[in-house]
């Protein structure tokens, strides 16, 4: 894929979500598109700055897309929001565990790991269960 297919599919993808295709808000789905991890709030403001955006309108952005349905947020314990694109991939969009590295902080998509129909049925007699998280020590780390 060009980079131009992608960009035309980012444009679109936020259209299709009601929003404005801002030259603000097809930087930040692009990053999170091609990211294998969620990335922070900090982190995409920080790729957004040499477009000249500020941090008050990343953060505004992220928020507006999330609830547009572009993006899923992530909160793995540590009180900091994980952004994430949702791209229309049935196995990644379905929800799926991440993993946390106890050490440096990276969280990481599982994208095949799933709650088995049995485990599923017993997550459901506690409650609703919104985020399956791993920690651990990751390869860098070990
Ligand atoms: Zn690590
Ligand atoms: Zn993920």
């Amino acid at each position: 894929m060009t980079q131009d297919e992608s960009l035309d599919l980012v444009k679109q993808a936020i259209r299709e979500a009601g929003l404005r295709a801002t030259p603000a808000r097809i930087a930040t789905l692009q990053l999170l598109r091609q990211s294998t991890s969620p990335l922070t709030h900090a982190v995409v403001a920080e790729h957004l700055a040499s477009t000249g955006v500020d941090k008050a309108t990343a953060f505004r952005n992220l928020n507006d897309m999330t609830e547009a349905g572009l993006l899923r947020r992530t909160e793995v314990g540590d009180h900091v929001w994980r952004f994430e694109a949702i791209r229309g991939d049935a196995e990644h969009d379905s929800g799926h565990p991440h993993f946390l590295c106890v050490d440096c902080g990276t969280v990481s998509c599982l994208d095949h790991v799933k709650l088995t129909a049995g485990s599923r049925r017993v997550s459901e007699q506690v409650g609703e269960v919104t985020e399956i998280l791993l920690r651990g020590h990751c390869n860098d780390c070990r």
